[in-house]
């Protein structure tokens, strides 16, 4: 067991913090603020090749793995620039096209995607929410082509992205009367898709969209994967996806422990560094403990994404990881805001306003819950509740 990381990831995370420090959090909070994107910044990673690191270089990849797109994420968001359409574009899409599609399909999008071209990722709907048996979204076959009719919720990056991958329904298995689902690249701009914005209190420049699927039109050829298997497949995408909101989680952690520790080590109040007192001193020990814990499991679920025949072998890991990561980041950020006292909750110091990102990512793109249901019953053989 090596815990060391190579060469070649340790020059990647210092590559990509180069990088990420030349724009720095307070471009990321400005575009957070106004409601612009971070094209900038995430030209600058995919210019360097990074957004594809983990795709095979016949695409315009780097040919490495999870582990390697984990480091990209997590660097990201250390220097408080999180670029939370990773989960989505490389990781999830990039993924799904990778294992399931077609030599067409993988020309088509991966080499793209490597250079930087957005695909999102629709899977939640407004009845269903976290119960994806439940989807109601359509595609019914019709001569060449599918017709899609349904809504989603809360998709992500929708006006930035050229595709996304839709999860439906195709059928239903006849003794559970569960969906059987498939999986279908669409076209953002097809005609018969609207899409409205949610507003949200969350900082990012990231937007949330409701998706109303009109009859949308999707070619044949656009399935992904085998028609009914979608459910089986998904889930060879929403391990890295874990694995990545693992890594933003644990970026934060590392990006407000660091800030903490300096200014407990520099603000005085009674004539000497605040950090001398245990009550600042021993929750940043506690966080930093409890991220770095986090991190172990991201690197231990990367690892067995990378290195497991079976494609999702990584879910109780991945499960684990964004569990932990989404405590250790809420833990370091809240711990980090109280060591700065007033000043933690000011725009100047860059640390509330991460708040709702990370928040978010204890409820998305699984909840608390839903791992700890998994766990329950795939790890330790409870019965299940649902
Ligand atoms: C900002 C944002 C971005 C998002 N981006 C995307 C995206 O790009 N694509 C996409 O498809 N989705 C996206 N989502 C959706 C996200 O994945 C869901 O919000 C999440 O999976 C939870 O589903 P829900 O909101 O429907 O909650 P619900 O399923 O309604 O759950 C509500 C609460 O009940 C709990 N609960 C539900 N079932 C159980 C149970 N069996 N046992 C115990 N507790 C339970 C949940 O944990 C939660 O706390 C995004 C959401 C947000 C807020």
């Amino acid at each position: 067991m090596d815990f060391t990381e190579s060469p070649e990831q340790q020059m990647l995370r210092a590559a990509v913090r180069d990088v990420a420090e030349s724009f720095g959090h307070a471009y990321y909070a400005e575009r957070a603020r106004s409601g612009e994107h971070t094209d900038e910044l995430w030209d600058a990673i995919a210019g360097l090749g990074f957004l594809g690191v983990h795709l095979p270089e016949r695409y315009g990849g780097g040919g490495a793995g999870m582990s390697e797109l984990a480091i990209v994420c997590e660097e990201l968001a250390a220097v408080g620039t999180p670029l939370l359409l990773i989960l989505v574009s490389p990781a999830i899409c990039a993924e799904l096209i990778k294992h399931f599609g077609t030599d067409a399909q993988k020309t088509q999008f991966l080499t793209p995607m490597t250079a930087g071209r957005k695909m999102v990722f629709a899977i939640t709907e407004p009845d269903a929410g976290s119960n994806s048996h439940n989807l109601a979204t359509t595609a019914t076959r019709d001569g060449d082509v599918y017709r899609l009719r349904g809504s989603k919720t809360f998709i992500s990056g929708v006006e930035e992205a050229d595709q996304m991958v839709v999860v439906t329904r195709t059928g239903a298995d006849e003794r559970t009367g569960r969906g059987r689902l498939s999986l279908f690249v669409v076209d953002t701009d097809a005609p018969g898709l609207q899409r409205t914005l949610i507003p949200t209190e969350i900082a990012a420049p990231e937007r949330q969209w409701t998706l109303f699927f009109d009859d949308v039109e999707v070619p044949a050829d656009r399935l992904l994967g085998d028609e009914g298997e979608g459910l089986r497949q998904v889930f060879v995408g929403l391990n890295p996806e874990r694995i990545m909101s693992a890594s933003i989680c644990t970026g934060i952690g590392r990006y407000a422990l660091d800030r903490a520790a300096q200014y407990a080590c520099d603000r005085e109040v009674w004539g000497t560094p605040i950090g001398r007192h245990q009550g600042i001193a021993h929750p940043l020990a506690t966080a930093k403990i409890e991220v770095e814990l986090a991190r172990l499991m991201t690197a231990k679920a990367a690892w067995m994404h990378d290195h497991s025949d079976d494609a999702v072998a990584a879910g109780e890991a991945a499960n684990m990881a964004k569990y932990s990561a989404a405590e250790a980041g809420l833990h370091a950020l809240d711990a980090a805001i109280q060591t700065h006292g007033g000043n933690g909750l000011t725009t100047e110091y860059g640390l509330a306003d991460l708040w709702g990102m990370v928040r978010l990512l204890k409820i998305a793109p699984v909840s608390r819950e839903m791992v700890l249901n998994f766990v329950a019953s795939q790890s330790l053989g409870l019965p299940k509740s649902y």
